[in-house]
């Protein structure tokens, strides 16, 4: 057999899948995992009879890779990567290149890039996202590191990512060091915000207006086939029909107590070094933590009461307005989230391409959804664009829904039903509109007790005032 195209480290459910698929596109890929036995357990199952070549050490994968050879690595995240990186190592040659697809933290990207560079070879991070079923069939793909390694594995890391209608694969240079990395964190972050979104929408209906399982699945049927037209909509779609062995619907037998592992929480933690008012993501990311300490929940259930949900009007309305306050807060959680990453492209001194940002999240990942179209467009438009509410299409949009939003978030306030991120857009919303916010009295306040200063409406920026608010020497 011929040597392979690429080589890939880790044998788990995403390792397996992202070889097929590279192999149905024509490449030939050598695998090597380090609990051996699972490489011929793959090449003789579900790789058998395929251009595949099973290796049991790293020696011999390094013997059958063309050169420059080209590793991907899809392990866990974290001290794996480092060791890989450190057995592989020496058996390089300058210009090999090490790919980590895996879910890592874009500092640790950087540093590895740094590293690996520093030693002559060539390094990339990629986000890789679309669960198992995308690493088979297409998932985005949002490479950063070593330009110089791009145009190798240009070829491989296209052909396997899902396409676009047009034929445009979701896969493209996002930038150098942890770029790529930072991309799919924030990537996770919005996954993080859109399943909180559509969680509260279903707790309105189901709360509030007293729906069913099956009601519910017709409504998310029926805006899956307009403007909220997405992946996550469509599972959830499907999730709300699925019936368990007694014919009741399965979803209201699981444990309210949402886990995560911590791309959420990075996404946030990056936006507070930044200094940008990721408010939603952040609001998606507590309401985990709040679902997850269900024994308190449900003691303090007992003890403090509120009101008991009840709903008079047309129902028809009301669900039409849930939907609205979802696109709506929608817009302002993906608005956020390219304020962050124009933020820490400043940052880091990445030149990002937003629109094609919006492009590889368009297809095959887990917010792939038809809203990324009309980004991209509203990029393309205006590359400089600071903030998507400002860009007409958007501007209209939610203009046009937010006498919905509001009745959303005011009933839910009174009935008791907390929508952490439906509100946490909407106060967005109206503060980035106002012209002036109570910082004045802020700043006031900081001056009093700490003497920080402030500027004055009536004074040029950049000149700050001290007072000596009580009198006392
Ligand atoms: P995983 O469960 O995260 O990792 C298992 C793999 O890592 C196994 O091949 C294991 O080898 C290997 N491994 C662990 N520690 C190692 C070490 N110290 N040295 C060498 N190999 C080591 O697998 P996964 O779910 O396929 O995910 C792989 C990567 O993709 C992760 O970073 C994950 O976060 C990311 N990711 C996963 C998904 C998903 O849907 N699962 C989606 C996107 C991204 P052994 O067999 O020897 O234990």
């Amino acid at each position: 057999m011929k040597k392979a195209d690429i080589g890939l480290v880790g044998l788990a459910v995403m390792g397996e899948n992202l070889i097929l698929n590279m192999e149905s596109k024509g490449f030939t890929v050598a695998c090597y995992n380090r609990t051996v036995e699972k490489v011929d357990h793959f090449v003789q199952g579900r790789g058998k009879g395929k251009k595949i070549i099973g290796c049991h050490s790293i020696e011999e994968l390094i013997q059958n890779l063309e050169k420059p050879r080209k590793i991907m690595m899809m392990v866990k995240a974290g001290k794996a990567v480092d060791d890989l990186i450190e057995q592989l190592l020496p058996h390089l040659d300058d210009g090999d290149i090490l790919i980590d697809g895996g879910n890592s933290h874009f500092p640790d990207t950087t540093r590895r890039t740094e590293y690996v560079e520093s030693k002559g070879k060539l390094y990339i991070g990629t986000g890789v996202s679309g669960g198992e079923e995308g690493a088979l069939t297409g998932p985005s793909i949002m490479p950063g590191g070593s330009p110089a390694a791009w145009p190798h594995v240009k070829p491989i890391l296209q052909a396997i990512a899902a396409k676009v209608e047009d034929g445009t694969p979701c896969c493209d240079w996002v930038g150098e060091k942890g770029a790529g990395h930072f991309v799919k964190m924030v990537h996770n972050g919005i996954e993080y915000g859109d399943m909180q979104l559509i969680c509260e929408a279903y707790q309105l209906m189901k709360d509030l207006l007293g729906m069913s399982a099956d009601e519910m699945h017709k409504v998310f049927k029926a805006w899956n086939e307009g403007d909220l037209n997405s992946y996550l909509i469509e599972i959830t779609r499907d999730i709300l029909a699925f019936k368990d062995e007694d014919e009741q619907p399965l979803v209201d037998k699981i444990l309210d107590t949402a886990g995560q592992k911590g791309t959420g929480k990075w996404t946030a933690i990056a936006a507070l070094d930044e200094g940008i008012a990721l408010t939603l993501i952040g609001e998606a990311v507590f309401a985990r933590c709040l679902s997850a300490i269900k024994e308190e929940r449900v003691a303090a259930s007992k003890v403090l009461s509120g009101p008991t949900p009840k709903f008079k009007g047309s129902k028809k309305a009301f669900i039409e307005d849930i939907k609205n306050a979802l696109y709506a807060s929608k817009i302002v959680s993906y608005a956020q989230g390219y304020t962050l990453m124009r933020a820490a492209a400043k940052t880091y001194g990445w030149n990002l391409n937003y629109g094609g940002i919006a492009l590889m999240w368009r297809g095959g990942c887990i917010i792939r959804s038809i809203f990324l179209g009309d980004i991209k467009k509203a990029f393309d438009k205006n590359p400089d664009l600071t903030n998507l509410l400002l860009d007409p299409f958007f501007k209209e949009k939610v203009e046009a829904v937010q006498a919905s939003w509001r009745r959303v978030v005011a009933r839910a306030a009174e009935n008791g039903i907390p929508i952490p991120a439906f509100s946490t857009a909407l106060c967005y919303f109206d503060g980035f509109r106002s012209e002036r916010l109570p910082a004045n009295l802020l700043q006031a306040q900081r001056d009093y007790f700490g003497a920080h200063t402030y500027e004055r409406v009536d004074k040029a920026r950049g000149e700050f005032f001290h007072t000596n608010w009580t009198g006392r020497g």
